[in-house]
């Protein structure tokens, strides 16, 4: 059995990885057995996440925080369990500071509307980079509408990697927020937040990583990073959908507004005004997605005892493996060369749509994505408004990796016959 070279553990095996993961012995196409490639769009479920939901439903469905009968107490417990296991899983002080969302979006926009509105005013600037998903830019576009701040760069150099150096000129008194992906969902593009985090820190600016893409594929510490938010998505680290984190430092949490008003936000409310309950349910305003919190714990229980470190350099790995595979292709093209990168390796073959792309290898049953990403005016930058995607995680082999490869050869045969 080969062994991880520091720990002695046994190094991740992917076929005993793809045995926990049901949808993945499907057959797709007419028979054909699926290969997932579209990991950065969302992840499939092992069969312990699905059943932490139907055992939270079958057994002790009930609201939570509110009740005192027994399920309402085990529910409570189960979901409160969550936040902590999750909490540690990022190395979060204290679970008062993750707070449950519905996903990296909902995070985003909770910090533009709760800190931004009170702390962003006409004079300041906040910075992002040119490869953020829409989702780490249209709330800070609104934002800045709001309060008339105003949007800065930080530009991405032709192999995928930020200008740095663009950044620290451009950072200054004037940069409230530097909001940041850790790892590009188009061109895999890892970046050095942690530095990038003590430069900003230096200039006075608060920083926000969007974990989306990190979070599930490499160990991610808040502590170690020192972020002041870090934002990420349940459903793209084996977990269920319409739920994730907002980690934020408690200090943010306690001055930060709240950001939707309702039920259990509140501590005493009169006709005309309103108290705050404690953090972090000040910010987890209704009923929230208990199943799916519970869920997620399961998923973060599951990574974790695979252990992130192997994960990571499994994945590493086989993206090597991909990446060399993928340039024996003649006129496929692939962007984002960065020295350190993760697994959303997207391309364009010469002649060929990304969308006619995706449609003829899901024949072969390869699922790749095909699109703008997400990220328009990068792909505008880049020259391309589409590109093809193939992302991997931690049950793909290499195996899956020739699958594609094979698949795209298939596509150039047949375009090249028909022109
Ligand atoms: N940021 C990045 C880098 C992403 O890849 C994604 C999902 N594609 C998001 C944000 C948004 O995540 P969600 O749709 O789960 O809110």
């Amino acid at each position: 059995m080969a062994h991880t070279r520091h720990t002695g553990k046994p190094a991740l095996d992917p076929a005993r990885v793809r045995s926990e993961f049901p949808v993945l012995s499907r057959f797709v196409r007419d028979g054909k057995p699926l290969v997932y490639l579209d990991n950065a769009a969302t992840s499939q479920k092992p069969a312990l996440v699905i059943e932490a939901l139907d055992e939270y439903y079958r057994h002790y469905n009930a609201n939570v925080h509110r009740a005192i009968h027994h399920l309402a107490e085990e529910a409570t417990t189960r979901y409160e369990e969550a936040r902590t296991v999750i909490g540690s899983f990022i190395g979060a002080e204290n679970p008062r500071e993750v707070i449950f969302t519905r996903g990296t979006t909902e995070s985003i926009n909770l910090v533009a509307h709760a800190w931004g509105r009170k702390y962003v005013g006409a004079d300041d600037e906040i910075m992002l980079s040119e490869m953020e998903h829409h989702s780490n830019m249209i709330p800070w576009q609104l934002l800045a509408k709001a309060t008339g701040s105003r949007l800065v760069y930080i530009p991405v150099l032709e192999n995928g990697e930020l200008d740095l150096d663009a950044y620290r000129e451009r950072l200054s008194s004037r940069t409230r927020l530097v909001a940041l992906t850790q790892m590009s969902n188009v061109l895999g593009t890892i970046n050095p937040v942690a530095d990038m985090i003590r430069d900003a820190h230096r200039a006075g600016a608060r920083v926000l990583v969007d974990g989306a893409q990190s979070v599930p594929h490499m160990p991610v510490d808040v502590k170690a990073l020192d972020c002041d938010f870090l934002a990420f998505s349940g459903h793209k680290m084996c977990g269920p959908t319409g739920i994730g984190i907002l980690y934020a430092k408690e200090e943010l949490l306690e001055t930060m507004d709240p950001f939707h008003g309702g039920g259990e936000m509140i501590s005493k409310v009169s006709w005309h005004e309103a108290t705050w309950a404690d953090l972090p349910h000040k910010f987890e305003a209704g009923t929230p997605n208990i199943a799916d919190a519970i869920g997620l714990a399961a998923a973060v229980g599951y990574l974790s005892s695979l252990g992130m470190d192997d994960i990571h350099r499994a994945e590493q790995a086989l993206t090597a493996y991909a990446l060399e595979a993928l340039r024996t292709i003649e006129g496929l093209r692939i962007y984002g060369d960065a020295a350190n990168r993760g697994g959303a390796i997207s391309f364009v073959m010469e002649g060929i749509h990304p969308h006619d792309i995706s449609h003829f290898v899901d024949q072969d049953g390869v699922a790749v994505r095909a699109g703008h990403m997400c990220c328009q005016p990068m792909m505008k930058k880049f020259g391309h408004p589409a590109m093809t995607r193939a992302s991997l995680y931690l049950y793909n082999t290499r195996d899956d990796v020739d699958r594609l490869v094979e698949a795209l050869e298939r596509v150039k045969g047949f375009f090249n016959r028909a022109t």
